[in-house]
C-alpha cells in the first residue's frame, strides 16, 4: 500500500490509555519528599486533583478516557500517519518512513492531548485556575487552549528570556484568554530569592517550576499543572502510539523496525513509544525505539541515573531518573522544548534497563535535516522535532547502504511555524555547535541528594 496519509475516524478514538508502569522491567523507584522520606498521595494532594494523583501511581495497565476529553480532541484527532515517499525518494531508500503528525492541534504540537485532560480533571474537581511553568511557550499556550475550554484561568510562568524573545507564544496565551508572567516574578518567594542574587536573572524551566508550585501550593482555589516527565503526562500522550499502531496495521506495517521520538521531558516520545514497549519486553517483538535529545542538554547520554529535584528551589518531589543537576542551566540553545535538567522517570527507567536507547545531535545538523524534510514532505517542523527527523533519516541513509527494508516510524511532535527566527539562525549561519562540557556536568551533579 502507497497512501500519504493513513488517516482514523473519529469513533476510532482510543477509549483507554496505556499505563506502563505494571509493565516495566524494574519496578519504578518511588517519588521522595525534597527530605528523602517516602511521598502518600496525600502530600500531592495540595497541587494536583486528586484523579491525576490516582493516575500518577496506577498499577492498572489501561485507564478509561472520559467521552468529554475524546470530545474535545476530535477539534484535531485522531491524528494522520503520514508516509514520507517524497523523503524516502529523495534520500534514495529502501526503508519506509512514517510519521504520526501531532503537529494539527490548535496550539501545534501533541501537548494539548494531556493538557485538555488535565483541564478536565481539574475543572472535574472544582479548581478555579491552573499554574503552570513555560519554556518557549509551548506547554503553556497548550494549557491555555485547554483551561479556556474548560472556563478556567489559566497562569503561566513564562521564562524570562523566552518571554522577551518569542512574543507570539506568549500572544497565543494571551489570545485564549491566559496570564503570563516573565519568571522570575516577584509574585512569589521563590522567585524573589532569585531576584535578590540576581536582579538580571534571565530565568530557567526550574525557577519557573517553582514559581508556579509555590503558586498552587499557597491558594486553596489553584492547582498546578506540568506538561511532560510526570507518569500521568506520558500516559495521556500515549494516545499518540495506541492511534499509530491501528495506523499501521491499515498500512499493512504489522511490524515497525525502530520507533523514534525526540526528547525534552519525554512525553511525547513516551507516548509514541510505550504502547510498543510491551511487545518488546514480552519477547514478541524487537523493535529499536530510540529516544533523541540535543548535544546541548544531553540528559539521557551523559547524566547518571540518580534521585534529584524536579525544580531549582528543591520544592517539588526527588525522582529517580537520568539528571545533569536541579541548578543546570542550558545554554541558549534553539530548541528551547528540549532543556529540561532530568526526564520522565518511566522513560529513564527503560533506558536504564536497556530497552529503549538515547543518542544525541547537535543543533546545526537537526536544522539540517529540518530544512530536507521541508523540501521533501513540506512541513516546516518545530526545533525539537527536527531531532526525530534527523535520527529518521540517520536510520534510512543506514538502510540504503544495507540495503534493508526498514519500516521506520517517528513522532512528529509539532510545526515550526513560530520559530522561524530559529531557522533564521541557521541560515544566516549564527548557529554554534555545542556540546555541553563534561565538565559542567560534573559540577552540576556535585551536590545531588545522597539516596541510592
Ligand atoms: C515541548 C515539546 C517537545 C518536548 O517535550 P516532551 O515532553 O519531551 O515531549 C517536543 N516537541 C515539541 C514540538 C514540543 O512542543
Amino acid at each position: 500500500m502507497d497512501d500519504y496519509k493513513i488517516t482514523l475516524s473519529e469513533s476510532e478514538i482510543p477509549r483507554q490509555w496505556y499505563n506502563v508502569i505494571p509493565d516495566l522491567v524494574t519496578p519504578l523507584p518511588p517519588p521522595l519528599k525534597p527530605d528523602g522520606s517516602p511521598i502518600g498521595p496525600e502530600d500531592l494532594a495540595a497541587i494536583f486533583p486528586m484523579e491525576l494523583i490516582k493516575q500518577e501511581m496506577s498499577p492498572e495497565r489501561w485507564i478509561e478516557i472520559p467521552d468529554e476529553i475524546r470530545r474535545i480532541w476530535r477539534l484535531w484527532r485522531p491524528s494522520p500517519l503520514r508516509r514520507a515517499h517524497a523523503l524516502e525518494k529523495a534520500l534514495g531508500t529502501p526503508a519506509r518512513i512514517y510519521y504520526k503528525d501531532e503537529s494539527l492541534s490548535p496550539p501545534g504540537s501533541h501537548k494539548p492531548n494531556t493538557a485538555v485532560a488535565q483541564a478536565y480533571y481539574n475543572k472535574e474537581e472544582g479548581v478555579k485556575t491552573i499554574a503552570t511553568e513555560t519554556g518557549a511557550g509551548q506547554w503553556g499556550s497548550a494549557l491555555s487552549f485547554a483551561a479556556n475550554l474548560f472556563g478556567l484561568n489559566a497562569r503561566v510562568y513564562m521564562v524570562k528570556i523566552s518571554y522577551e524573545q518569542k512574543p507570539y507564544r506568549k500572544l497565543l496565551m494571551r489570545t485564549w484568554g491566559a496570564e503570563c508572567f516573565a519568571s522570575p516574578t516577584t509574585r512569589t518567594q521563590a522567585g524573589k530569592a532569585i531576584l535578590e542574587k540576581d536582579p538580571d536573572s534571565l530565568g530557567s524551566l526550574g525557577i519557573a517550576i517553582s514559581e508556579a508550585v509555590e503558586d498552587a501550593a499557597t491558594h486553596d482555589d489553584v492547582k498546578y499543572s506540568l506538561g511532560s516527565v510526570l507518569n500521568h503526562v506520558c500516559t495521556h500522550q500515549t494516545i499518540i502510539g495506541l492511534e499509530t499502531k491501528k495506523q499501521l496495521k491499515i498500512a499493512g506495517e504489522s511490524s515497525p523496525d525502530i520507533i523514534i521520538g525526540c526528547v525534552g521531558g519525554g512525553s511525547n516520545f513516551a507516548g509514541m513509544a510505550f504502547p510498543f514497549v510491551k511487545d518488546k519486553i514480552d519477547g514478541n517483538e524487537d523493535y529499536e525505539i530510540i529516544a533523541v535529545e540535543p548535544t546541548a542538554c544531553p540528559t539521557l547520554t551523559k547524566g547518571p541515573y540518580r534521585y534529584d529535584h524536579g525544580d531549582t528551589a528543591k520544592m517539588t518531589p526527588l525522582m529517580k531518573m537520568y539528571t545533569l543537576g536541579h541548578d543546570f542551566v542550558p545554554p541558549g540553545i534553539h530548541a528551547g522544548g528540549l532543556r529540561y535538567h532530568g526526564d520522565a522517570p518511566l522513560l529513564c527507567s527503560l533506558v536504564n534497563d536497556k530497552v529503549i536507547k538515547a543518542r544525541a545531535y547537535h543543533q546545526i545538523e537537526i536544522f539540517d535535516a529540518a530544512v530536507k524534510f521541508a523540501r521533501t514532505e513540506g512541513l516546516v517542523c518545530a526545533p525539537e522535532t527536527a531531532h526525530a527527523v534527523k535520527a529518521a533519516i540517520d536510520e534510512a541513509e543506514k538502510c540504503k547502504e544495507t540495503g534493508e527494508e526498514k519500516c521506520i516510524v517517528f513522532n512528529y511532535s509539532g510545526h515550526g511555524l513560530l520559530d522561524l527566527s530559529s531557522y533564521e539562525a541557521y541560515f544566516d549561519g549564527k548557529l554554534e555547535e555545542y556540546e555541553y562540557p563534561d565538565e559542567l556536568i560534573k559540577k552540576s551533579i556535585s551536590d545531588l541528594p545522597d539516596i541510592k
